[in-house]
């Protein structure tokens, strides 16, 4: 993918230059509200995979780095002070990359991650490892799923064939390989009411999703818990835990980082 960079090295006067890895909401109010932060400069940087992104304030920069060495490299040539990783919590590679490249740049690393779901008492949460696991849980299920993940992991339940799976994603992809599926093209926070209708017109008996945390894509699993259905619950990947990659969990625990480190 071409990188579309429109950010050049800040004056000299500016203290900190902050790197984003972005794609989130997280990362998009981070910008926001960095950009109007005094002798602070930012570029946001997205993976170029929506169509129609959201650009927060400030420089934005997009499409891969060509692994952690080429991400060391921008950070040296772009002479970056700070990175921060606000990816989602289920982007495995660009968050090892980012440890990897902080290390190498010799800048500090802090990760924007938002806190997991955690299981209520009337939820009835299936754990999962990974989209494998889950699909293997779905096959021996069967019947009318709805499936949150994102196009990358629906090769994984291409084997089931025993289901029909409803697929929600912000941009549908033009081939999904399953061979019973729906596709919605929709982009959250969807409500309550969007997520208790969306199930009762689907009919659906499971519900497949990825413990992302945060408000905006809560309400399908608040919807399941009144409806009594079984949610397979993919656990997030080791680098969510990685100790190299200290976290805080809200945009104003990150602000506040960076205003000790502007002080
Ligand atoms: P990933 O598997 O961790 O990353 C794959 C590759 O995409 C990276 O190695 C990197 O390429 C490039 N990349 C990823 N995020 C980037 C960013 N912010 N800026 C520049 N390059 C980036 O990532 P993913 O899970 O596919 O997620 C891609 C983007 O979608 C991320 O920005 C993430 O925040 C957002 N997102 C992901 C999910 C999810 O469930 N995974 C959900 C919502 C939003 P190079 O190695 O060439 O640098």
């Amino acid at each position: 993918m071409i990188a579309t960079a429109r950010w050049s090295p800040a004056p000299v006067s500016t203290d900190m230059r902050i790197l984003i890895l972005g794609g989130t909401q997280e990362g998009f109010d981070l910008a926001e509200r960095l950009a109007e932060v005094d002798g602070v400069e930012i570029v946001s940087s997205l993976a170029g995979r929506t169509r129609e992104p959201r650009t927060p304030k400030g420089a934005v920069r997009t499409g891969g780095f060509g692994g952690a060495e080429g991400l060391a490299r921008y950070l040296r040539e772009a002479r970056i002070t700070h990175l921060i990783n606000a990816t989602h919590p289920f982007a495995e590679e660009i968050s090892a990359n980012a440890v990897a490249a902080a290390e190498a740049a010799g800048i500090p690393l802090m990760r924007l991650l938002r806190s997991a779901w955690i299981a209520q008492r009337d939820d009835r949460w299936v754990g999962a490892r990974n989209a494998l696991e889950a699909a293997e849980l779905c096959r021996r299920e069967g019947g009318r799923i709805f499936l949150t993940l994102g196009s990358g992991e629906l090769t994984a339940f291409a084997h089931v064939h025993n289901a029909h799976f409803v697929v929600r994603m912000v941009d549908a992809p033009e081939e999904v390989p399953l061979r019973d599926c729906r596709t919605i093209a929709a982009r959250g926070p969807f409500s309550l009411q969007d997520e208790l209708r969306l199930l009762a017109e689907h009919h659906i008996g499971l519900v497949v999703a990825k413990n992302s945390g945060g408000d905006a894509t809560y309400a399908k699993i608040e919807a399941a818990r009144r409806m009594r259905l079984p949610v397979i619950m993919i656990e997030r990947p080791a680098i969510a835990l990685d100790p190299r990659s200290p976290a805080r969990a809200t945009v104003a625990d990150i602000v506040a980082w960076v205003m000790e480190r502007r002080a």
